[in-house]
């Protein structure tokens, strides 16, 4: 499926409702968008650790997500 939309004055883009529907994507949900091969691709999003992007097993600290590695490093330079 592929339709062409133009980006508003703000740089805001509305994604046709049959396309969100087709991917099961519901107004006002968080979206990840980033660039591949110079391509922008929209997806669904999923919580990513905010130090290695990992997206294994992240648990939320506050407003952001970490990794089970990344928290295991930190405490090993806490205990140094
Ligand atoms: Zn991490």
């Amino acid at each position: 499926m592929m339709k062409t939309k133009k980006i508003n004055k703000s740089g805001g883009l509305t994604i046709p409702s049959d396309i969100r529907r087709s991917i099961d994507m519901d107004k006002g949900q968080a979206i990840d968008i980033e660039v591949q091969g110079g391509k922008l691709v929209i997806s669904k999003h999923t919580p990513r650790c905010m130090f290695c992007q990992s997206i294994d097993n992240v648990v939320r600290h506050q407003n952001n997500y970490i990794c089970p590695k990344c928290i295991k490093e930190m405490g090993a330079k806490v205990d140094e």
